[in-house]
């Protein structure tokens, strides 16, 4: 009866199978099981001292109310600063929106640019959230091969994908769940497609900080320069994912049409994270280092580890703190194999699936955690498998 109320497109979402590995954990929690987390998307330090400072000294001054939708010019100077020197991306102040969290600039984005029926390429593996954050516009997701390791993307593949209602194609470097990243070049030749084919390019560079072993980071922005937007954030550069802060940048056009959404939706992201985010760029980047230099270390361990374990191949993630180890020749099905190391070793972990259907005979585990229950995990999961294999 009540089903007769709900919306085609919130029918076409599917819950994500994160949030119900999520609740198993929370269940086992409850019942006193210590579980080690190796599935959160989170990073597991503090923000920065001064950051909260930042905060704490807006609210006395007043950063309590509502702001300019677009976000405060403060910031909004601050992110075009950073985006020309570091990213080579030329963008005005009046061509940025600030939104609350990475994610919800993705959403605007579709609403802003899709119409139904319209396609838009996603990575496959790819953040289960895009394919919602589409589906929610009214668009089709359609899913492109995405790097597993080091080889090149497949850029046939890419253009076999596109058809004459192909829209948009997003990219997400370095990756969520593989880790892996585009080197310039690869980014000359998707420009390349999407100049072909007219399509608009949303390029989520969220973990452009989090690399490794002098990978270097190059924005599809500073390649093209019309008919990109670019979304960056706070939560993982500056372990800010409860600030709910982020940011889009493109064309004005674009942009002018994401802010009447913002506006009637949420009006504006909340002023004193606004006044933090400010002091995240303006300020020492010496805590940011420091969380890079950590994850380099757990990453270490974590592959070495796991490619110990019989039936794991596990490459070395370019960038991130996700490790997206090829579990096929344990014989286990991506789900099943998170479920068995969720009772039997009472470690959480994503299975690949999540990711669409090229993430099957993998499994997404996160190193935003302490070496210590990396090893722990790691020696859990390696005597649940010889315990299931004898
Ligand atoms: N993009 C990707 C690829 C992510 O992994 C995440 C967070 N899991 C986000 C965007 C969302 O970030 P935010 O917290 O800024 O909404």
């Amino acid at each position: 009866m009540i089903d007769r109320y709900i919306s085609e497109k919130a029918k076409s979402i599917v819950p994500s199978i994160t949030i119900s590995m999520a609740s198993k954990v929370r269940k086992m929690k409850a019942q006193g099981i210590d579980v080690i987390s190796l599935e959160t998307g989170e990073p597991d330090f503090d923000t920065p001292e001064h950051i909260i400072d930042a905060a704490y000294n807006a609210m006395k001054e007043g950063y309590t109310h509502y702001t300019d939708s677009r976000g405060i010019p403060e910031l909004r100077e601050a992110i075009k600063n950073k985006l020309w020197k570091e990213n080579k991306i030329k963008v005005d102040v009046d061509e940025i929106i600030v939104t609350p969290g990475a994610k919800y600039g993705i959403f605007l984005t579709m609403l802003a640019t899709i119409n139904s029926g319209d396609e838009v390429l996603i990575p496959n593996p790819g953040w289960h959230s895009f394919e919602a954050c589409v589906k929610a516009a009214g668009g089709i997701p359609v899913r492109y091969p995405f790097k597993m390791d080091e080889s090149p993307l497949n850029f046939e593949s890419i253009e076999n994908k596109i058809t004459h209602k192909t829209k948009m194609i997003l990219l997400n470097y370095p990756s969520n769940p593989t880790g892996m990243t585009l080197s310039l070049d690869e980014l000359k030749h998707i420009a390349d497609i999407a100049e072909e084919n007219d399509l608009l390019i949303l390029s989520d560079e969220i973990y452009e900080k989090i690399v490794f072993d002098g990978t270097k980071h190059y924005s599809i922005g500073s390649i093209k320069n019309n008919g990109v937007v670019t979304l960056n954030g706070f939560s993982k550069t500056y372990a800010m994912t409860g600030w709910r802060i982020g940011y889009i940048a493109g064309d004005k056009e674009i942009i002018d049409q994401i802010l009447k959404l913002q506006q009637h939706s949420v009006t504006c992201a909340c002023a004193f994270a606004q006044k933090a985010a400010v002091s995240a760029l303006l300020g020492s980047q010496e805590a940011v280092e420091e969380m890079v230099e950590e994850y380099k270390r757990r990453r270490v361990l974590l592959v070495e580890r796991l490619n110990e374990i019989p039936g794991m191949y596990c490459p070395k993630p370019q960038g991130t703190f996700y490790v997206f180890p090829d579990i096929s020749a344990t014989g286990f099905s991506s789900m099943d194999l998170a479920d068995l190391l969720l009772e039997r070793a009472h470690v959480s972990t994503t299975p690949g699936k999540a990711f669409g259907s090229l993430g099957e005979g993998h499994l997404r585990l996160s190193f935003a955690t302490s070496r210590e229950n990396i090893e722990k995990a790691l020696e859990k999961m390696e005597k649940a498998l010889i315990r299931v294999w004898r």
